[in-house]
């Protein structure tokens, strides 16, 4: 019996945990991703790949941290894994989405950042033993956080269905290409913008650029590493070329100029509103509650990130 062969709700409701390990389909994520996954599809975005769009929202034990675009590309030589998923059940479920396509081994993980719901599907993939792409910063930032937020997952979705934090075994310092026989991808690794780790990745199969979380769109964008680098860094994407992307959360894909427009028009309203606030002597507390209130209405969960997004942009900007 395999993952693939098998409907999960079908298991999760004829079947224990115990006889499905035994059977040797571990269901972790069956019921994790259950009514999720009646919602998820893998939708083929360009030849050979495929992308699922994660839910805008935040982990819950019921949708197991499925909140980012995660996918996957097959080239001739093999396939690569543009996103692991948010947990480990999360990173089950998308490893049984490759199974149904292709017998090809997984020789590529992708680890875009930091953050948990990009990276903590790549214990799934352990076992096929790939290698795992980060950005040369990516090691430090795990060593860091790591643990915390493998506990603060553990809390939400118990230990078996989290999985272990999984470092690069290639770093990436300024960029890297990889040759899948068919296909040829293109690493960048940024300066610190979204988070201090960014890894973007250009497709030559599609043609389509993965800026993974340099890229939000409708859901509000999280700072978590250098506003001004940010700004600096989605210029760097505009001139990389391609039209088209696989954003971190969002659709699928989208065109990226308009998108990037967006993202600046965000990333700026809190640039100067924070500057404003500073120059005023307007404390913190005042001003995530004001500054960038324009946006409110363009972005989902506005009112959950903005201040934190306010408080890091204050931090920064405070002595320029
Ligand atoms: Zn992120």
């Amino acid at each position: 019996m395999t993952a693939s062969a098998v409907h999960p709700g079908t298991l999760a409701t004829g079947l224990t945990r115990r006889h499905a390990l035994f059977a040797g389909f571990c269901l972790c994520c069956a019921p994790t991703l259950g009514r999720a996954a009646e919602s998820f599809t893998m939708e083929e975005v360009g030849p050979g790949l495929f992308v699922r769009k994660g839910l805008i929202a935040d982990a819950t034990p019921e949708n197991a941290d499925a909140i980012a675009n995660i996918g996957f590309l097959i080239g001739r030589n093999g396939v690569v894994v543009t996103e692991s998923g948010g947990s480990l059940a999360d990173g089950q479920w998308l490893r049984a989405e490759i199974v149904k396509r292709t017998d090809k081994p997984i020789t590529h993980v992708v680890l875009t950042h930091v953050h948990p719901d990009h990276v903590f599907g790549a214990g799934a993939f352990v076992q096929d033993k790939p290698v795992f792409i980060g950005h040369a910063k990516l090691t430090e930032a795990l060593s860091a956080r790591g643990e915390f937020y493998r506990k603060r997952l553990i809390d939400l979705l118990g230990e078996d269905r989290t999985g272990p934090v999984v470092y690069p075994t290639l770093s990436v310092a300024d960029t890297a290409e990889i040759d899948l026989g068919d296909r040829r991808l293109t690493f960048t690794a940024h300066g610190p913008a979204h988070t201090t780790s960014d890894l973007s990745m250009i497709d030559s199969g599609s043609g389509l650029l993965f800026p993974a979380d340099l890229l939000f769109v409708n859901r509000i964008p999280s700072l978590d590493g250098s506003l001004k680098g940010w700004l600096a860094e989605i210029e760097r994407l505009k001139a990389m070329g391609p039209a088209r992307a696989v954003p971190g959360h969002g659709p699928v894909a989208v065109d990226l100029a308009p998108a990037l427009a967006d993202l600046s028009g965000y990333l700026k309203a809190l640039r100067d509103g924070t500057r404003a606030a500073i120059a005023q002597d307007v404390p913190i507390d005042k001003a995530v509650t004001s500054v960038a209130a324009d946006q409110r209405d363009k972005w989902a969960l506005f009112d959950t990130y903005n201040g934190r997004n306010v408080t890091v942009a204050y931090q920064e900007l405070e002595w320029e």
